[in-house]
């Protein structure tokens, strides 16, 4: 579940804008020109750091800045986040005397059955590829002796102070059952329990700092192809690795013509592909495209995927959310087993993947026929 933040943040993004165009900036917000002499161009492209809400920004700027999106919408570099125990006397067993200890180890080092750490640091170092790192500090338990402790249970208390110290979130964690992951989407507030996994922790702290939805409210959606959809902690799909700033747009080749053939390079290795190889095919732009890529058990997060191939995902909308801070993208997963070597899939709209071959660690498929592109599907936004 998550929950919509009230609360504005620091918001930046490359921006063209008239040098000049009269600005109404505050002193509060900062800009950052990007080469505008030396590109001796009257346009620039800049970054706009600004504390206030985005939408009152841009009615303050005339509504300019469409596409102004908070800095958050990825997650890049370390952030520093808050780990608090809260203990529910009435409801929970005794705490367990090493609980903050045990929340360090689920942070930094948490060896599987195997021996393999799937820690949360791991899990988000592995699979940004070590572009995205965390920090965590678990903080002295708190009581809160009601049943259902919100998400922001504790923000009138702690929110401004751990944001004056540093902190980009803080997560409430608790004593309770499953079903507990809970999160503020682009807020700050994250809410998960101690038998919740490895998994669920990185989908509501993912929340929180990037605004991204989930993605397990349409039917047929990725599943265990993505860790936003089913929170197991398997890999997040390229699409989704590209949203959250974890897969450069040159990993994944663009199919736009007849028939072509491509060397896939598994999503779970250490990226970007090789020369001569993608990480994912798109297929089609606009609003509506379908996505191909290989997924295999190379790793212990993606030991986790139900079958090893290529998948081919259908986005039917990158982002059905109207709020600047949230994307909500609407995808399909249209091939419920990974298709292996050999096997074909065929598209509503007549586009043919085929695998024709396997590698030690790679998939080549061949994409046929071009995809139509449909534009203007806005489904109807889903809590959730
Ligand atoms: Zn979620």
């Amino acid at each position: 579940m998550i929950v919509k933040n009230v609360w504005p943040l620091i918001f930046k993004e490359n921006v063209q804008h008239d040098w000049s165009q009269n600005e109404n900036l505050r002193e509060s917000d900062a800009k950052i020109s990007l080469w505008p002499r030396l590109l001796g161009s009257s346009r620039l492209s800049y970054r706009i750091v600004s504390h206030r809400r985005p939408d009152e920004f841009r009615r303050s700027m005339g509504y300019q800045y469409e596409r102004v999106r908070r800095e958050n919408m990825s997650w890049i570099g370390k952030k520093k986040l808050a780990f608090i125990p809260v203990y529910r006397p009435s409801y929970d067993p005794a705490p367990p005397p090493d609980w903050a200890q045990q929340i360090a180890r689920r942070i930094y080092f948490d060896p599987d059955a195997l021996g393999v750490d799937v820690s949360l640091r791991n899990y988000i170092y592995t699979t940004s590829y070590g572009r995205a790192d965390l920090e965590g500090q678990v903080l002295p338990m708190v009581e809160v002796n009601q049943q259902d402790v919100p998400v922001d249970a504790l923000a009138g208390q702690y929110e401004q102070s751990l944001r004056n110290q540093g902190f980009d979130a803080a997560a409430i964690v608790m004593l309770g059952g499953f079903g507990a992951g809970s999160a503020q989407a682009a807020g700050f507030w994250a809410r998960f329990v101690m038998v919740e996994g490895v998994g669920v922790w990185a989908m509501e702290l993912t929340h929180v700092l990037t605004g991204y939805w989930d993605l397990y409210i349409v039917t047929e959606n990725l599943g265990s192809f993505d860790n936003m959809a089913c929170a197991c902690g398997t890999h997040p799909s390229a699409f989704t690795k590209q949203k959250l700033g974890w897969l450069d747009a040159s990993a994944v080749a663009t199919h736009m013509g007849q028939t072509q053939s491509y060397d896939l390079h598994t999503l779970g290795l250490v990226q970007p592909p090789p020369t001569g190889r993608s990480t994912a095919v798109q297929v089609g732009t606009g609003g509506n495209f379908l996505m191909v890529e290989a997924r295999q058990k190379v790793d212990r997060f993606d030991a986790r995927i139900p079958s090893e191939g290529v998948i081919v995902y259908e986005v039917l909308n990158p982002d059905a959310d109207p709020d600047p801070n949230v994307t909500q993208p609407l995808i399909k997963l249209r091939t419920p087993a990974a298709l292996a070597p050999g096997q074909v899939f065929t598209s509503s709209s007549g586009v043919t993947v085929q695998v024709t071959g396997a590698l030690a660690h790679e998939q080549t498929s061949l994409l046929r026929n071009s995809y139509p592109t449909s534009r203007g599907r806005t489904p109807r936004r889903t809590p959730g």
